[in-house]
């Protein structure tokens, strides 16, 4: 992708994110319903609508995904041809035919003013059969449709180890969104012909206690059901995921700031012009936004600093270092894919952590990556903030101000995104990487999509100096940046 490409992206995002903060309490009207037709080519959806109280669609509309279309109306009959096959459709009968084969059925078809030919669903397989030869495989009760050779179906095999593994392997990458709360994984599927063979196994073992199956809304869902927190990890290129025991909480959760009272308002006006006195003098001295929009950029916050040396791997050795020494790194990265960055601190100043979500918020960063290092095990894990989710009502009540614990509920969700996009960038890139969500300061006060990363030493050189390494360090680097890419991307799509 070119550099001005992803300016352009950039600023778009910044509208996308703009919406995606003020819309998600506005109830969506009633949404049509509509079958999700799976091909090679990819997913399209066709409305469905209903007919003496039964649910057809418009052979004209599902037809080009199987081939050339031809149509010819005389009179009260239509033929619709695909390819050679022709078939030959009348109002009101129970019967038609295509090629050579009649086909009987309970439900009339139905033929309407513009010509189109309403059939019912369920008799979609021997339509698309008796024109192709191929049996499709079609998902009545949750309006899915998938052309032969489409449907992805994922290997699950229980590994009993002490604890536990449940390994999930695809037949191609995947890149669902994840949530992930109190020993239950959700794994969801918007854009990937996923399918499991059962709807549920449950097991009998001491963490995983089932795995279920459901299709909402043109979507597949996984959800694992955990006895204790478990952790996603994803390997092979996205091919396989993993759910495993999570570890007790890492030391980087510190102890948080005390939250001001509820009623204390994020959203105080903000005056143009410098930062206010309270601010850290560690803070660059950017201007503050003097209009609504400003241009799209990533903070980011190298953890610890000054007096607060995080953890000290050695006596000279501290993890204050490390973090900014990542942080340069991830700045260079995202400014040669043309995104701006801004270090919270440049130099090894203190800045305690409210001031880190304060200082993000005022200059309205479009994403906010933290960085810590050290920590149990090896490679990068990937934290999400631990809040409850954006509730409507709260929010109303609130009127123009959000409390506290609600600043970061409406960018969960991109926060995932960009989380899951963290790690297949990682993956990608052969560093082990976890996401999870923890309850991590300053995370859940960010007014942005927002992540924690804490980076541990590569498998392959477990020590202080594989930390410490470069080439490993611009890894990290690099796969946060491509991340930041991807997960903007993302989020475009979706406000298409
Ligand atoms: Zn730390």
């Amino acid at each position: 992708m070119r550099s001005t490409d992803v300016r352009r992206l950039a600023a778009l995002a910044v509208l996308a994110v703009l919406v995606a903060a003020v819309l998600p309490w506005v109830t969506r009207s009633a949404e049509e319903k509509r079958l999700y037709v799976f091909t090679p080519a990819g997913i399209s959806s066709i409305s469905i609508t209903d007919q003496d109280r039964h649910e057809y669609i418009a052979l004209q509309d599902l037809l080009p995904n199987l081939g050339q279309v031809g149509i010819r109306r005389e009179r009260d009959v239509v033929r619709l041809r695909v390819g050679a096959v022709e078939g030959e459709f009348r109002d009101g009968r129970n019967r038609f035919r295509i090629g050579k084969m009649q086909v009987e059925s309970a439900l009339k078809v139905r033929i309407d003013e513009s010509g189109r030919v309403l059939v019912p669903l369920d008799l979609l397989p021997e339509i698309i059969k008796q024109y192709t030869g191929a049996e499709p495989e079609l998902r009545l009760a949750s309006h899915k449709l998938y052309l032969r050779g489409v449907a992805q179906y994922v290997s699950i095999e229980l590994r009993r180890t002490d604890p536990s593994t449940l390994v999930l392997t695809f037949p191609v990458a995947v890149s669902p969104n994840i949530t992930n709360e109190g020993g239950r994984v959700r794994l969801s599927f918007t854009h990937e012909p996923v399918l499991m063979s059962a709807d549920r196994i449950d097991y009998q073992d001491k963490l995983i206690q089932s795995i279920a199956f459901s299709e909402p809304n043109g979507a597949s869902e996984i959800t694992v059901q955990g006895a204790a927190p478990l952790l996603t990890g994803f390997s092979e290129g996205g091919r396989v995921i993993t759910l495993s025991a999570a570890p007790a909480p890492p030391k980087i959760a510190q102890a948080p700031a005390q939250p001001p009272p509820s009623t204390s308002p994020i959203a105080a006006p903000v005056t143009p012009g410098r930062l206010p006195a309270t601010a850290s003098p560690g803070l660059p001295e950017t201007p503050l936004p003097v209009h609504g929009v400003v241009p799209f950029f990533v903070m980011i916050d190298p953890g610890h600093g000054g007096d607060d040396s995080g953890a000290r791997f050695s006596e000279k050795f501290q993890e204050k270092d490390v973090t900014l020494a990542i942080a340069r790194r991830l700045r260079a990265e995202l400014q040669d894919r043309g995104i701006t960055a801004v270090l919270l601190r440049d130099s090894d100043t203190t800045l305690p952590l409210e001031q880190r979500a304060e200082g993000a918020n005022l200059r309205r960063a479009g994403m906010f990556i933290s960085l810590h290092a050290g920590g149990p095990g090896v490679g990068v894990r990937v934290y999400t903030a631990l809040v409850p989710p954006a509730d409507p009502k709260v929010r109303e009540q609130a009127g123009p101000f959000i409390p506290w614990q609600s600043v970061h509920a409406a960018f969960l969700d991109k926060s995932r995104v960009l989380g899951e996009q963290m790690v297949s960038e990682l993956a990608g890139r052969k560093v082990d990487a976890q996401l999870m969500p923890a309850s991590i300061a300053p995370l859940s006060r960010v007014a942005s999509p927002a992540v924690a990363l804490e980076v541990a030493p590569p498998r392959d050189n477990p020590s202080l100096d594989g930390l410490n390494a470069p080439a490993y360090q611009q890894a990290v680097a690099q796969a946060a940046a491509a991340a930041v890419v991807g997960a903007l991307a993302h989020m475009l799509e979706e406000h298409k």
